[in-house]
């Protein structure tokens, strides 16, 4: 998915800060942060939404989540808590078609999100 900005990540074509890389899952810090500590974690093979998600794919979903967590830890915020989120389609705010779960910690979040 040359088209793709996460693709690109993956294949290191544009510039990340990267956090964590594992075989299947790689964490970076989002680009426009919206938390003290904001990161994303996506597989390194595409996967436009969670609803293009399958049987095949449970294996990477649980990586995508235990990465959240260690990303968590890494970043500091483990024990005082975090958010993780993936946003899926125009209303669920998705603006970047390769899943991805945001992870968001270092402040006290609110609920509900807006
Ligand atoms: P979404 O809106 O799809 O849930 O989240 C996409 C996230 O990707 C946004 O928070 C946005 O700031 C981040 N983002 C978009 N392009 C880039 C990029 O090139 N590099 C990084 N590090 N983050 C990006
Ligand atoms: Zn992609």
């Amino acid at each position: 998915m040359s088209d793709c900005v996460f693709c690109r990540i993956v294949a290191g074509e544009i510039p990340a800060r990267i956090i964590l890389k594992t075989d299947t899952v790689l964490a970076f810090h989002d680009l426009n942060p919206q938390a003290p500590g904001h990161a994303l974690v996506i597989p390194r093979r595409h996967i436009a939404t969670l609803n293009d998600a399958s049987e095949s794919d449970r294996a990477i979903l649980g990586d995508l989540m235990l990465a959240g967590a260690e990303v968590a830890r890494i970043l500091g915020f483990a024990e005082s808590g975090y958010r993780t989120v993936t946003n899926c389609n125009p209303d669920g705010g998705q603006t970047v078609y390769h899943i991805h779960l945001h992870v968001l910690g270092g402040r006290r979040l609110s609920w509900p999100p807006g």
